[in-house]
């Protein structure tokens, strides 16, 4: 056991996780109290103590060594009042909860009965980041240790033309971020230095191999690529060719779908009042009122490039209805109404 608490106290108490001296084997002995601190949990505040142990052999080449708890270490953050915990908590409230810092605020005091202002708020949320930031690394390492080369997708995104413009790089067959970097101008030589240039030194630290990139068809993209990682094989991503290729079957889909909708949107609320004013005993006016609900969401239908052409979903949802209906007609007379 390396920590236990102290019910009556609060009081939390921690030992180092090995028990016995490694240059003599004999039972470590506990010696001081190395740190005692008031952290905030998200239980309430609690003394959190860390006690050094030594060696008791005193001729033993290792009784100057103190030996402490590595968990004790990792419940708080340095100058902080509050335990790691309420921080990864907060983080999780902000970016995963997606909560504004005032209903953070008000869970932490109301609920929680948290002592906290909302500028420390403010703070922990940056801690967050850093710790976030500060993992990223051994997160990629642990992901990237499976493979034996490298396959990259290299991304350019610009909001706003004249803007900074963020490159993501990532790992395609584990799905890793591994590079993410804003850059004043997409030169060739700005590429190599800050894109190209770490990602070889990643590679070559943990020795992989480079197999492929995947990129837009940018020049100045493909000449970094050519100049920083010589005879690496280098397409252009197959997602963008064929969204030019098949933008005009796109463009014609989605004008069929227009007209198709604003027929439909014309024809619909009239149809919907000669249902709605069948008498409430008639069987048909439900099923009637069902179909045209049917129509009325099929006409939300979208299309994504390339290949979802939503006109010609519309189109077949249409279809189907159509059938239905009438198959509905022949089961049962039933008068017709249709648009
Ligand atoms: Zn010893």
């Amino acid at each position: 056991m390396i920590s236990h608490t102290n019910e009556k106290s609060g009081n939390i108490y921690y030992r180092p996780e090995q028990s016995h001296c490694p240059v003599c084997q004999s039972k470590l002995k506990r010696d001081h109290i190395l740190r005692h601190k008031d952290l905030t949990f998200s239980t309430g505040v609690k003394r959190v103590i860390s006690w050094a142990y030594v060696c008791p052999q005193a001729g033993c080449a290792g009784a100057a060594q103190t030996y402490r708890s590595h968990k004790a270490e990792s419940v708080h953050l340095k100058h902080r009042r509050f335990s790691r915990e309420l921080v990864v908590r907060i983080g999780y409230q902000c970016f995963w909860q997606h909560q504004t810092r005032d209903e953070v605020f008000i869970w932490l005091t109301q609920d929680l009965h948290v002592n906290i202002s909302e500028r420390e708020i403010s703070n922990l949320v940056a801690d967050f980041l850093a710790l976030l930031k500060a993992a990223q690394p051994a997160k990629i390492r642990h992901k990237l240790g499976a493979l034996t080369d490298l396959v990259i997708g290299v991304d350019g995104m610009q909001p706003e033309k004249g803007n900074d413009c963020l490159y993501i790089v990532r790992e395609l067959q584990c799905q890793v971020t591994l590079l993410a970097v804003n850059l004043e101008e997409s030169s060739q030589e700005a590429l190599c230095a800050q894109v190209f240039e770490p990602l070889k030194s990643l590679a070559q630290e943990l020795g992989l191999n480079w197999r492929g990139v995947v990129s837009d068809a940018q020049e100045t993209l493909r000449l970094a690529v050519a100049l920083s990682l010589k005879s690496v094989p280098h397409q252009a991503c197959q997602s963008h060719c064929l969204r030019d290729a098949g933008k005009l079957t796109f463009e014609a889909d989605r004008s069929t779908k227009k007209e198709l909708k604003s027929t439909f949107r014309l024809a619909l609320p009239r149809l919907r009042k000669r249902i709605q004013a069948l008498p409430l005993a008639d069987p048909f006016r439900s099923i009637l009122l069902d179909y045209s609900g049917a129509i009325r969401s099929t006409l939300l239908e979208g299309g994504v490039a390339p290949f979802e052409l939503g006109g010609i979903q519309v189109f077949d949802a249409l279809e189907d209805l159509e059938s239905s209906i009438l198959r509905c007609q022949k089961k049962a007379t039933t008068s017709c109404y249709a648009v």
